[in-house]
């Protein structure tokens, strides 16, 4: 072990015996008392010392026997403290890649916010490069999403859809202008290729499909995006695929739910709640999926790319092993206030996907047509996390 204080936590000393790790309160921890002696020894923790030198350099500093141990565990335990070499052997192999650490560099440290364990955030974004996600829909959220996850060292992006790049299909950091006429589906995969750190990993030739760890729906169509339709979604819920929808309708950008199949509502849970409260709903859906689209739809870019990079952020929680918000909820935002609020998705029990078994313990309202506060939204959320705290993503692959 090559003890580090978490470099990504601004350092600051509030008096002479107290030091502030971190400027922003999410993640910013006090420690003290702390004297001078082991105040100048902090900055013996940088990673590049094991524990047999740094007990030298402290005895040369005066401070007593079991010291520097018992400060290491006190910082370990406070989460404060990375280990240089640690992670596990994914990590030592990544370590080796110095430029593609090099690119991934402020992922590692934002991933050490919120690794408490020392070489944590070294061993996810090692696990990160085994990964295959499945994005549906090139357009100008799914290629932007697709490039942030495969810029964020996620190590199979897999891009899917039809038809040529229309024009309206540009978008910085998405599809170029010079892929205009071509594929969508290749020219998608191009862009996904510029934006990762590194080749991706060789698929085997032979053997069993592995299956993605998480598929993303991001619909070209405003409607999909609306009214995400269940059918088209079965094949993931009856393999246990986890999935997650984003996409922008009209003025209106939606990034969830993350459907964690039988556990979260999914899309069948949402239309059947939807017809609960409004009678009219199966129709209207009928009549938006029937009507032909004549004219290229509404998709405000600065909407598109925040709900793309808001959805890979749930996205790479999820993949990271945490539960984000958007399990068993949508998180939308509208032009022009784009102020973000959540609605939750109940599971139904008409719905097959069986998530109502799970969420009758959970759920003891089914008021969903009012906005979730953020109180219930949290308490979901931290039950959700109950559940699923013993899981990391890995245990989600399936088939598809
Ligand atoms: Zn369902």
């Amino acid at each position: 072990m090559h003890p580090m204080v978490k470099p990504a936590l601004r350092r600051g000393w509030r008096d002479l015996n107290t030091v502030q790790f971190g400027m922003a309160p999410a993640h910013a921890m006090v420690l003290g008392p702390v004297d001078l002696a082991t105040g100048s020894f902090l900055s013996l923790l940088d990673g590049t010392r094991g524990l047999p030198l740094l007990r030298d350099e402290g005895r040369r500093m005066g401070l007593p026997d079991g010291h520097v141990d018992g400060l290491v565990e006190r910082l370990a335990a406070s989460g404060l403290l990375d280990d240089a070499t640690g992670g596990g052997p994914d990590a030592d192999a990544l370590r080796k890649k110095v430029t593609v650490v090099d690119r991934l560099r402020p992922d590692l440290a934002a991933l050490s916010l919120v690794s408490p364990e020392p070489g944590g955030a070294m061993g996810r974004l090692a696990t990160r490069r085994s990964l295959r996600v499945q994005v549906r829909g090139a357009g100008r959220v799914g290629v932007v999403l697709a490039a942030l996850l495969a810029g964020a060292g996620v190590g199979s992006v897999d891009v899917r859809d039809v038809g040529l790049v229309e024009p309206w299909d540009v978008a910085p950091g998405g599809l170029p202008a010079d892929a205009i006429g071509e594929r969508r589906e290749e020219a998608a995969r191009r862009a996904v290729r510029r934006a990762a750190p590194e080749r991706p990993p060789r698929t085997a030739a032979s053997g069993e499909d592995p299956g993605f760890s998480l598929v993303i729906l991001a619909p070209r169509k405003g409607v999909d995006v609306h009214a995400p339709d269940p059918v088209s979604a079965e094949p993931l819920i009856a393999s246990g695929t986890p999935h997650l929808y984003a996409g922008v309708v009209e003025g209106t950008g939606v990034v969830g739910p993350l459907v964690l199949p039988g556990e979260t509502g999914c899309a069948g849970c949402l239309d059947q709640g939807r017809a609960d409260r409004d009678a009219c709903w199966p129709r209207l859906v009928a009549q938006w999926r029937s009507g032909r689209q004549h004219q290229v739809e509404s998709c405000d870019l600065a909407l598109a790319s925040v709900v793309a990079a808001l959805a890979a952020g749930h996205a790479l929680a999820f993949l990271d092993g945490r539960v984000p918000s958007s399990a068993g909820a949508r998180w939308e935002v509208s032009s022009p206030g784009l102020d973000w609020h959540s609605r939750p998705v109940w599971a139904h029990p008409a719905c097959p996907c069986a998530a109502t078994e799970k969420g009758k313990e959970e759920h003891t309202s089914e008021d969903g047509e009012s906005h979730e506060t953020m109180a219930g939204q949290q308490r979901s959320t931290s039950l959700s996390l109950t559940a699923h705290a013993a899981r990391r993503s890995g245990t989600w692959r399936a088939h598809v």
